[in-house]
């Protein structure tokens, strides 16, 4: 199944040839057979699955059509879907069950989708390899000995080896896009606003957004037009300008697009065959007749910076929800704050306690102006360098990390290493803007991505200036050498 994309299924739904429930179930059948190595994920129920499941089926014969109408669609474990287990890949959520659908769930399902799985992450999507779950780590397909990347590690494993043709992530920084880099897939993180946050497990408010994950952009165009749009539940969500042209994607015209190559992406540390692999890509565009040249973003060498003190300080507000009243696991102990004490330091995974304590760091008396106020300022330049440089060209094409896939255990004792993993992804989530990561051939044997960035609410243009690549090439159909 691994290599089929989501507008194939459509094409043999519609047609009548295949039913959601047999695909439904060869799903469930791979996660199954595969998941004791890969544990992607963390939680099914295969007879509601299957449930929604026939439902599809009734509503494709009579005739109804959506674009997502009977695909399954696996969900990372920090959205809310009513009934299932939500655990952010945390202990501390211990025996939660979700009491409501997240909108984009909740849009999806009435379009038909048939959400399949919960999957794996890093403890409340803070980490880059996948590594920093409570649970057994997510493994990469392509080398098993190699993280998959993070935070969206199960989502982005889950279309990798083929148990779903799509599935949902959370990037606040990099987490869809460097994982998609890693195990050869396709992931949008959209403008910030354009998918609903509401039932999203927030860690970084002012930078989490919901991502699609499929094998093409084609594919993702296909759930990503089903949920965009504004939602009276989260008052910082917005309609997407051409979301009408998301239902059938046409592959966009390259000839003329001007792409901008920053020169701050293309230093030093860039791995060489990563590296060669960019520059075929940027080729294949320049071959259609794209202007390629290179442009300057002054201000990306504070964005790692700017990106770990803003998240920090906004990871330390919104992790104070967890304290053993409310949710999950609760600690036995004399008093509440002796219980909120011990729950927090049972519950919580070191990475998620060192972020508490550098947030509160940042925002504490004294230190609000020296490090929060300041990350703000810069954040406020960086933004700046965006709007300048889409004046000059339309798109950007970037690296989307240093190299492939690391070992596991490779940065797990450096929080900076890991940390750096980061350097290319965070910089267009702190300007909102839309970005995407596209498989660009391998290295080695591991998967390298090429990374897109567009002005603000270019998400449709983004995806079209994708899709017309992927009409041209081949490397998001090979897939990970698994059983069958
Ligand atoms: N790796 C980044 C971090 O640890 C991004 C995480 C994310 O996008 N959720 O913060």
């Amino acid at each position: 199944m691994a290599g089929i994309t989501a507008v194939d299924w459509r094409e043999g739904l519609d047609a009548g040839n295949l039913s959601s429930e047999v695909l439904t179930r060869a799903c469930l059948d791979r996660i199954g057979r595969l998941d004791h190595h890969l544990h992607a994920v963390l939680s099914v129920d295969p007879e509601y699955s299957l449930d929604l499941a026939r439902r599809a089926d009734a509503r494709l014969q009579v005739g109804e059509r959506s674009p997502v109408l009977g695909l399954p669609v696996v969900i990372k474990d920090n959205l809310h879907w009513s009934g299932m287990p939500v655990s952010c890949g945390s202990r501390v959520l211990d025996g939660y069950l979700a009491t409501y659908d997240a909108t984009v769930i909740q849009r999806l399902i009435a379009a038909g989708a048939v959400p399949l799985a919960k999957a794996n992450l890093d403890e409340f999507a803070m980490g880059s390899s996948g590594e920093y779950s409570a649970l057994a780590p997510a493994r990469n397909p392509w080398d098993q000995d190699r993280v998959p990347g993070g935070s969206s590690s199960g989502s982005v494993v889950a279309v990798a080896a083929g148990y779903a043709p799509l599935a949902l992530g959370s990037d606040t920084g990099g987490s869809v896009r460097l994982p998609a880099s890693f195990c050869n897939v396709t992931a949008l993180r959209p403008s910030y606003g354009v998918l609903s946050r509401y039932g999203l497990t927030a860690m970084a408010s002012s930078l989490d957004q919901v991502g699609p994950i499929a094998t093409s952009a084609a594919d993702i165009a296909l759930t990503f037009g089903v949920m965009a749009g504004r939602d009276p539940m989260d008052s910082t969500s917005v309609d997407l300008p051409g979301a009408e042209r998301l239902a059938a994607l046409q592959p966009g015209n390259l000839k003329g697009l001007r792409i901008g190559l920053p020169r701050e992406y293309f230093g030093e540390g860039l791995d060489a065959g990563a590296r060669s692999l960019l520059e075929d890509a940027i080729r294949v565009f320049e071959d259609q007749g794209a202007i390629c040249r290179e442009v300057s973003l002054p201000h990306t060498r504070y964005a790692i910076d700017t990106y770990y003190l803003i998240c920090t300080s906004e990871v330390s507000s919104n992790m104070s929800r967890f304290d053993g009243v409310r949710f999950g696991h609760r600690a036995d102990a004399g008093g509440l704050s002796d219980m909120i004490a011990k729950t927090r330091d049972m519950g919580l995974g070191p990475e998620v306690k060192r972020r508490i304590l550098l947030g509160v760091f940042c925002l504490s008396k004294g230190y609000y102006d020296a490090f929060y106020l300041k990350a703000l300022k810069a954040r406020t330049l960086i933004s700046e360098d965006f709007r300048r440089v889409f004046e000059e060209v339309d798109v950007l094409a970037t690296p989307v990390s240093l190299g492939t896939a690391f070992p596991f255990g490779a940065k797990t004792q450096d929080p900076m290493a890991m940390y750096l993993a980061d350097v290319y992804t965070v910089t267009a989530p702190l300007a909102g803007i839309p970005c995407l990561c596209l498989p660009a051939g391998l290295n080695e044997g591991l998967p390298v991505g090429i990374q897109l960035i567009g002005p603000a609410f270019s998400d449709v243009m983004l995806l079209e200036t994708a899709h017309a690549y992927q009409s041209l090439t081949r490397h998001h159909l090979e897939h990970p050498p698994l059983p069958e």
